[in-house]
């Protein structure tokens, strides 16, 4: 089924987009995110080195601030007079402050600490003027002559009256920064670094095992446009900067600011690794909850794509198969209709149309069930199908009509081929070992004309009741000019109604005479449609159609009542009066209150029900002989006399005459005309002639036309005429005078 397959290639598109999408958002991100963290890097990093800078440059304000006050408290000559007095005052100085020790350089190179220790020059000459010069000084990293632990060392001059006194001093251990630095250091993440112009590391946190920085990034590979020696530059020209590189595959972010004092420099270093796990981290999830987003789509594709498969599929069996014989239904048929006549006429073989009915159907499902029913219809479609060849096409479109596209290489091969087919479809229908005497008509439209299926369909449709019309024909062809006879059935129909108003319908009077005299005795009543524009309009050309719709009901009802008004009119103007026959249609049998109609209408007209003759055709006769009896019965007892019409033309059985009663039984004028010179023949005639006089029914002979006729009906026993000889149907007016003129004979 192709929906199907495309449907499922259209979500199979949907998911590869989907998920190509995904990847390619996914390296986008991933780019975006990674520049936005090394945007993040470096602009911390700036931050970080700048704190650790300000941060060490407060503290050593403050410490060099407390020497100065310490080196003021000192500018009293007598404080330096005694050196015991000394180092008491500044062992006491010294444990309110946080230096490891203090202590005085005298000029001279003396050198008084608070532990009570001397020493000669402590701090060099070149540091002693360096601290006069910008009145502080702070060392380098150096060793406590002491404790030898590493150490900075402060200085500050102590002037009186603006002579050198000396330099007070200070000791703080290394450690002591390195905890300062700490709080810069990006929670242990990162790289502190105190450095000299030179790149000597003065402090760093955590410690690391090189003493120089500018040594040691000489390993350092350098990001794409920096380098080592740009560092050693802007370090030498005292500007800040950012630099990155990578030791041993690790990338890392540096920032440096020079420092107020001794042309030192903050460094901070940031290892972008743990940037990097970060951003990974946040990819990681991002795809976790992309992934998951889409295999939730995913899921969701599948449950609606099998839920939209399901349906569709039941919407096709819903619409194009048919459950009984699980095969095309019209639908399909009409769907696939198309392609198919196409492919039978590219092989250069007309087409036609052909529709097969299983006659009287309803009778086999009434006798059979419906479950039988159903399972004769599954095998005639069953043997259908099988007579079909490459090509053609076949489907059920209704309860018991299957409709065929046929390859008709010639009409009369077609038609052998259908009867053989309906044949054989017929003669499978089993049921439980009984063959039903199945029979199935067949209308055939040979495509002539690029008209609508509709349109084919109705012309097979017509084939088939014109077979179904023509009793023993199990297929017909559709023809023009069945389907004109058809459409003037049609305009018949519309019309009929107008014309009863408009007083169309005419009743003609046709004499039934004495053989011998020729003299009226009874009339029939016959009807003609004058119509305005065809002019007169025989009977047999309406009359079957008004049976076929039930217009013959109020037809007959009409002529029967012209018949009453005018035996009525002769009764009142004592004018020569004869019993007239009406014709009645078997249509009337099934209204059980046809009797009782016929004679509240005789009697309205004051009419005797002695001048009406009722006139039903044999073949109504057969059809049901309990309702015939009852309704013959019936018609005896209000005291009208029954004629039966036709009668010879069929089935007649004399056997049935014996159990029914007429009055009068018409001679068919076709039954008289095959006595015409076959001595044989006329035998049968007259010795059912015989019979009938046997039963006690008069007999009128219909369609005398000829002397010899006459002789020979008069001769057998017939008792009255009726036919061309003496007189044809006459209009009301003529038929009443020429009774005049009888009488006055
Ligand atoms: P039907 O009842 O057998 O009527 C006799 C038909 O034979 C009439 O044809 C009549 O004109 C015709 N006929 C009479 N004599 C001759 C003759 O010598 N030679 C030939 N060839 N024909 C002769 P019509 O009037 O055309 O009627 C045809 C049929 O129409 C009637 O056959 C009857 O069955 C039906 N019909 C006519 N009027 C009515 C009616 O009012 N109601 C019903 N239900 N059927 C009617
Ligand atoms: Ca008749
Ligand atoms: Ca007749």
């Amino acid at each position: 089924m192709k929906y199907r397959i495309t449907g499922f290639k259209r979500s199979f598109g949907i998911i590869l987009a989907a998920v190509l999408a995904v990847a390619v958002g996914s390296v986008v991100y991933w780019q975006k995110v990674t520049n936005r963290l090394a945007i993040d890097a470096r602009q911390s990093i700036v931050i970080v080195s700048r704190e650790l800078t300000e941060n060490f440059e407060r503290l050593l304000g403050a410490e060099l601030q407390v020497l100065t006050a310490l080196s003021v408290s000192l500018e009293e000559p007598a404080a330096l007079d005694s050196k015991p007095q000394l180092i008491t005052y500044l062992n006491r100085q010294n444990r309110r402050n946080s230096f490891e020790m203090t202590g005085v350089q005298f000029p001279d190179g003396e050198t008084v600490f608070s532990n009570g220790q001397t020493q000669q020059n402590f701090l060099s000459k070149e540091e002693e003027a360096t601290a006069y010069e910008h009145s502080h000084y702070v060392s380098s990293r150096r060793k406590d002559p002491f404790s030898k632990k590493d150490i900075l060392v402060l200085a500050v001059p102590l002037r009186a009256n603006g002579e050198k006194l000396g330099l007070v001093f200070a000791t703080q251990p290394v450690v002591f920064y390195e905890q300062a630095l700490a709080s810069s250091s990006m929670h242990g993440e990162g790289l502190s670094f105190i450095l000299t112009k030179q790149g000597d590391i003065v402090i760093s946190y955590p410690e690391v095992p090189f003493d120089n920085l500018f040594d040691f990034s000489q390993k350092a590979v350098f990001d794409k446009g920096l380098s080592a020696e740009q560092m050693r530059r802007d370090i030498n020209f005292g500007k800040e900067g950012l630099t990155g590189y990578s030791v041993n595959g690790n990338h890392r972010f540096s920032s440096y600011r020079p420092l107020a004092y001794n042309g030192w420099y903050g460094l901070s270093v940031l290892p972008t690794q743990s940037m990097a796990e970060k951003a990974q981290e946040l990819m990681l999830m991002s795809l976790v909850l992309c992934l998951s987003i889409i295999a939730v789509l995913v899921v969701l594709l599948i449950f609606i794509l099998r839920l939209q498969y399901q349906s569709s599929k039941a919407l096709y069996k819903m619409g194009f198969v048919d459950p009984l014989i699980e095969g095309d239904n019209l639908n399909a048929f009409r769907m696939k209709f198309a392609k198919a006549e196409q492919g039978l006429k590219e092989k250069g073989l007309p087409v036609a149309l052909a529709l097969v009915n299983v006659n009287r159907f309803k009778a086999v499902n009434d006798i059979y069930g419906f479950e039988q029913g159903d399972q004769i219809l599954k095998q005639v479609a069953e043997a259908l199908q099988t007579g079909l060849e490459e090509g053609e096409l076949f489907c059920r479109s209704g309860a018991d009509v299957f409709l065929l596209l046929l390859a008709c290489p010639d009409r009369d091969e077609l038609g052998r081929r259908l009867d053989a087919l309906l044949d054989r479809a017929g003669r499978f229908c089993r049921t439980g070992g009984e063959c039903l005497p199945l029979s199935l008509t067949c209308g055939v439209y040979v495509i002539d004309e690029d008209v609508p299926f509709y349109i084919m369909m109705d012309r097979a449709n017509l084939a088939w009741a014109s077979a179904k019309q023509h009793a023993g024909r199990s297929c017909a062809f559709y023809d023009e000019a069945y389907r004109r006879e058809i459409v003037n059935e049609k305009r018949i129909e519309s019309s009929m109604e107008q014309a009863m108003l408009n007083g169309e319908f005419r009743i003609y009077l046709q004499p039934k005479c004495d053989f011998k005299t020729g003299i009226t005795r009874s009339a029939e009543a016959l009807v003609r449609w004058e119509h305005p524009e065809k002019g007169l309009i025989p009977p047999d050309r309406f009359i079957p159609v008004f049976e076929r719709n039930g217009f013959v009901l109020k037809l007959d009802l009409f002529i029967l009542e012209e018949s009453l008004r005018l035996l009525k009119r002769w009764l009142e103007e004592e004018k020569p009066v004869v019993p007239i026959g009406v014709n009645f249609s078997r249509l009337h049998l099934e209204d059980p209150s046809f009797i009782e109609t016929l004679s509240s209408m005789a009697d309205q007209y004051g009419v005797p029900h002695s001048l009406l003759e009722i006139e039903l055709t044999e073949s109504v006769v057969f059809g049901n002989l309990e309702r015939m009896k009852q309704v013959i019965d019936g018609l005896h007892e209000k005291g009208f006399s029954v004629a039966m019409d036709d009668f010879g033309s069929g089935y007649s059985s004399l056997n049935v005459l014996k159990n029914l009663y007429f009055d009068c039984i018409k001679l068919d004028k076709e039954f008289l005309a095959k006595g015409e010179g076959n001595p044989r023949m006329r035998q049968v005639i007259s010795g059912a002639v015989e019979m009938i006089k046997g039963l006690g029914s008069s007999i009128v002979a219909e369609g005398v036309e000829t002397k010899e006729q006459a002789e020979f009906l008069s001769r057998i026993g017939c008792d009255m005429a009726q036919g061309y000889l003496f007189s044809r149907p006459l209009p009301a007016g003529e038929f009443e005078k020429r009774l005049q003129d009888e009488t006055k004979k």
